[in-house]
């Protein structure tokens, strides 16, 4: 589970978001739930914790939307920034500091990084020739330069990776560069940058994953670092030619930034120094004390960053410790497609909360119980609302709302002192004590959705418990007997009330509320005791709905919603055929087109997309043959004004002499359109010219 057996402290940290857009479903489920979810229980045990995070505010991606939209930078990080960290206040991600990579303090700590290393030799020095836009007079890399990828031939690759075929690319490997500022072709300019040598990294790398992480990083994780390490590690440039970012601090480094891969995990180190400022600790045993164990929560994109990169960062730097577990998950999709910032192709945060207002646990609970742990896993609104409704209300919600209506009913509220228990409810509570670590053994080895399934059984217990044991009905005849059964149930109703905390943290608490019973009376541990959670005499308070049924309406209207977005793509995605050569006015006189009608149609027998039209061009009435059948019928069409090429050469089309052509054009759906006159009264036979 992890190599250090009893660690002193942890130290947690979740993926900087970039702020170039808002968070979706597929950010909350590959990172932030799990990681909250992991330190919420930490917190429970009582151990000692930071959890921190920021905005990754540096890079390309930030200066080409600030280029795009006419604003600076600045203006799109501060935007974004607000926007991210709300939605994380709002789904209760509970960080200890929540940073910015632009912070003054970001830019100090990771400056003197990088002077460290330079002056310890680190680095390697190299002067080469790089894409370079004359027009926008600017160095090209990273996402300011497409092209085709020399491995797969996709020819909308990246200059820092083709999305494609997943290859890891420099900006001149790409066959015809093209640059995404002016839309020209690049030079090449030379530059000098600096390089981390990750090849000197590669037996640290083997030794301390390879050998030392075999068992306990998960598969997903371990396989990329293989294949990584073995397919040989190349020194990797961490500076760039751009005017956004971290100064790069050293003789010959003005006009360059630190790469943001180089800056941004750092960004997790200024994070934890702002909060021990903040909150007057010392921030140095949480990333230098080797019984620290650090955990680095992050999606399947970042892996060879925070597995070989920033390690041999801080290998490199010398003081600090690696990660004792990187537990990255692959992608989550959403109704079957990838999740798309650029195509909307997303459940925004800010936006579920506007159509589900405070349901904020309902999305946690599915997220969790769809985690892409193991391999990409499918979000679907009926999956959602069946966990809701099934789950959520007719499990949980339902054994909450009868202990504690029938506790006030029978009880005015008080808990009542159990009589002689009978053998289901020794066992009953014996199972409930063994719970805390049940669940504690999947959290430890970062399996969510098993500890999410194994609360929803603590639930399930108690909601059959009270099922079979029926006491509105016992009521009746045995009243002494009534006291002991809503006593065993009281006690797992607070039992969940503190082991949901990780999970379902608002539905927790509101519990506890109903309950009353606060968080320093009773933790984690605290429901593996056999003492009673809640005893005789406590007063509770009145009912309240912890969840609702989400009806049918309501996920038609989120498919509808996608089904408009689905739409909107197609549209934008249908090709411009590109304009023909030119011709003379000659050649287009050639052409004798005429309005006509439509006076008879009808199937062409064994042809599934012929019709055979007779049509009035004002000059006769003449047989064409019509590749239309597909679209119209026969019927439909009869009557209908129509623009004919009359004098295109006759031609037999299945033993029917065809004599012209009716002009047609196509509607997105790829739907036939008849080109027509759009006045009435327009003679047949009127020439178009
Ligand atoms: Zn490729």
């Amino acid at each position: 589970m992890s190599t250090i057996k009893t660690p002193k402290r942890y130290t947690i940290t979740a993926a900087l978001p970039y702020t170039n857009g808002p968070i979706h479903i597929g950010h909350l489920a590959g990172v932030y739930v799990p990681a909250d979810i992991y330190v919420r229980y930490l917190r429970l045990t009582g151990k000692d914790v930071v959890f921190v995070c920021g905005s990754d505010e540096h890079g390309v991606a930030i200066s080409m939307k600030a280029k795009k939209e006419g604003i600076s930078p600045k203006d799109v990080i501060d935007k974004y920034h607000g926007i991210i960290k709300q939605s994380f206040s709002d789904f209760g991600i509970a960080f200890d500091n929540y940073s910015r990579t632009s912070a003054q303090i970001h830019h100090d700590t990771a400056s003197a990084f990088f002077k460290k290393l330079y002056e310890q030799g680190d680095f390697i020095e190299e002067t080469t020739a790089q894409l370079y836009d004359e027009e926008a007079k600017q160095f090209l890399a990273d996402r300011f330069v497409v092209g085709t990828c020399p491995k797969c031939g996709n020819e909308e690759a990246y200059g820092d990776q083709c999305e494609n075929c997943g290859s890891s690319l420099n900006a001149t490997d790409l066959i015809n560069p093209k640059s995404t500022i002016t839309g020209t072709v690049p030079t090449t300019k030379e530059t000098t940058h600096w390089f981390l040598p990750l090849n000197r990294y590669e037996d640290f790398l083997r030794e301390w994953i390879l050998k030392g992480h075999k068992d306990d990083w998960k598969p997903n994780v371990y396989g990329q670092c293989k294949s990584w390490i073995d397919g040989g590690l190349e020194p990797r440039a961490v500076t760039r030619d751009l005017d956004w970012g971290i100064p790069v601090p050293v003789k010959g480094g003005e006009g360059k930034v630190l790469y943001v891969w180089f800056d941004a995990p750092i960004g997790y180190i200024s994070s934890t120094k702002e909060w021990a400022e903040q909150n007057n600790k010392d921030w140095e045993p949480y990333w230098k004390d080797k019984e620290t164990k650090l955990v680095h929560f992050i999606g399947k994109d970042n892996i060879v960053f925070h597995c070989i990169i920033f390690p041999s960062i801080l290998k490199a730097h010398g003081n600090y410790i690696l990660p004792d577990n990187v537990p990255a998950n692959e992608f989550l999709n959403l109704e079957g497609n990838k999740l798309s910032t650029s195509k909307n192709w997303a459940v925004w945060l800010h936006e579920y909360l506007v159509d589900f207002p405070d349901m904020q646990d309902v999305l946690r609970y599915t997220l969790t119980a769809n985690a892409p742990e193991t391999k990409d896993n499918d979000f679907t609104w009926k999956d959602f609302q069946a966990r809701n409704n099934n789950e959520l209300v007719a499990i949980f919600g339902n054994f909450i709302n009868r202990v504690v209506v029938l506790t006030n009913k029978y009880y005015d509220g008080s808990v009542p002192a159990a009589n002689t228990f009978s053998d289901v409810d020794r066992e009953t509570l014996e199972e409930l004590t063994k719970f805390p670590e049940i669940i504690s053994s999947s959290l430890e080895r970062y399996r969510f959705r098993e500890a999410g399934q194994e609360l929803m059984n603590l639930a399930r217990l108690g909601n059959k418990y009270l099922a079979d044991e029926e006491p509105w009905k016992v009521i009746k005849q045995d009243e002494e007997r009534v006291k002991t059964i809503m006593y065993v149930a009281l006690q797992i109703a607070t039992g969940l009330a503190i082991l949901s905390e990780p999970f379902l943290p608002f539905t927790s608490k509101k519990l506890k509320n109903i309950l009353a019973i606060s968080d320093q009376d009773l933790t984690w541990d605290s429901v593996s005791n056999e003492g009673p959670l809640l005893p005789a005499d406590h007063k509770i308070n009145k009912a309240e709905l912890l969840f609702r049924k989400i009806e049918d309406s309501e996920i038609q209207a989120q498919l509808d919603k996608l089904e408009a977005t689905k739409k909107v793509n197609e549209q934008e995605n249908k090709v411009v055929t590109p304009q023909k050569d030119t011709i003379t006015f000659d050649d287009f006189s050639k052409l004798d087109m005429r309005v006509g009608t439509i006076v008879e149609a009808e199937k062409m027998a064994k042809a599934k997309k012929l019709l055979v039209l007779k049509v009035d061009t004002g000059l006769d009435t003449r047989t064409i043959v019509s590749g239309i059948a597909e679209s119209f019928k026969p019927e439909e069409i009869v009557g209908k004004k129509v623009t004919v090429l009359v004098n295109l050469a006759p031609r037999a089309l299945r033993g029917v002499e065809s004599e012209g052509m009716i002009l047609m054009t196509e509607n997105p759906e790829g739907k036939l359109v008849f080109v027509n006159p759009d006045e009435d009264g327009v003679n047949n036979g009127s020439t178009i010219s």
